[in-house]
């Protein structure tokens, strides 16, 4: 059994195929998952809800299984495109664009606490451009690590810097998203799947052990090959690895 993908909205889930059938580890909070992690390879396709896998050692994915369509797909674009800032806690801000329709889900998929639509544009190439003219004058990337995005897991949004942001912007449209982690304290980053499910934020999957956070980025789960009902010590071990 593989994790072959992750799903990261209404009802997050692990992705996960065996001999080709795709299945859901759901992601909800209070779930046990109790896996130990094994090799690790290219994650393969999904296609019409079937999974091709593939043994190259690349993961997540190999370069025959790596597709820039993000990338290519925003730029080329010519549906309208959403300008919009957002925020991670405690004071992280970006400017991102993205196909109008997907604004929503986009702004979910990257676990933002706050944001705004700040602009509505005719295709993508205009909407790159402005997004660069805007990261330049707010001194805030294009992009978020999630590493940052796992420091400020248990902050929230410094109010008074985010509104002085959108006083420039006279925005379309805010958000407010609330993902109830409950945190007291950082938690640990790991690449484990052996835990009480806190919560999730974006691809950043808050776990509990024995009374300790930690954080894991989906994404490093990917091409995992998962080993069910392993004994304790088996989790345990791939639980040292990372402390
Ligand atoms: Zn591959």
């Amino acid at each position: 059994m593989q994790v072959v993908g992750y799903d990261t909205r209404e009802e997050p889930a692990l992705l996960l195929a065996t001999a080709g059938a795709v299945s859901r580890q759901p992601l909800s909070r209070g779930t046990e998952l109790a896996y130990a992690l094994g090799e690790r390879h290219c994650a393969g396709t999904i296609e019409d809800g079937s999974h091709h896998a593939c043994e190259r050692p690349e993961a997540p994915y190999c370069p025959l299984h790596t597709t820039p369509w993000s990338v290519a797909s925003n730029r080329d674009s010519e549906d309208p495109h959403a300008i919009y800032l957002a925020a991670f806690a405690p004071r992280t801000f970006k400017v991102g664009v993205t196909r109008l329709w997907r604004l929503d889900a986009r702004l979910e998929e990257q676990g933002a606490d706050r944001a705004a639509h700040v602009r509505t544009v005719p295709d993508g190439r205009v909407a790159r451009e402005i997004e660069s003219e805007i990261a330049a004058a707010i001194d805030g990337g294009e992009r978020v690590r999630v590493a940052t995005k796992i420091r400020g897991l248990h902050r929230t949004v410094e109010e008074g810097r985010w509104n002085d942001l959108l006083d420039d912007f006279d925005p379309i449209a805010t958000f407010q998203f609330e993902y109830d982690l409950g945190l007291g304290s950082r938690p640990v980053v790991a690449t484990i799947a052996a835990g009480t499910v806190i919560g999730t934020k974006g691809r950043i999957l808050a776990l509990d052990r024995a009374g300790t956070a930690y954080a894991v980025d989906l994404r490093d789960l990917l091409g995992y090959e998962l080993l069910e009902g392993t004994d304790g010590r088996a989790l345990q071990a791939s639980l040292d690895a990372f402390e």
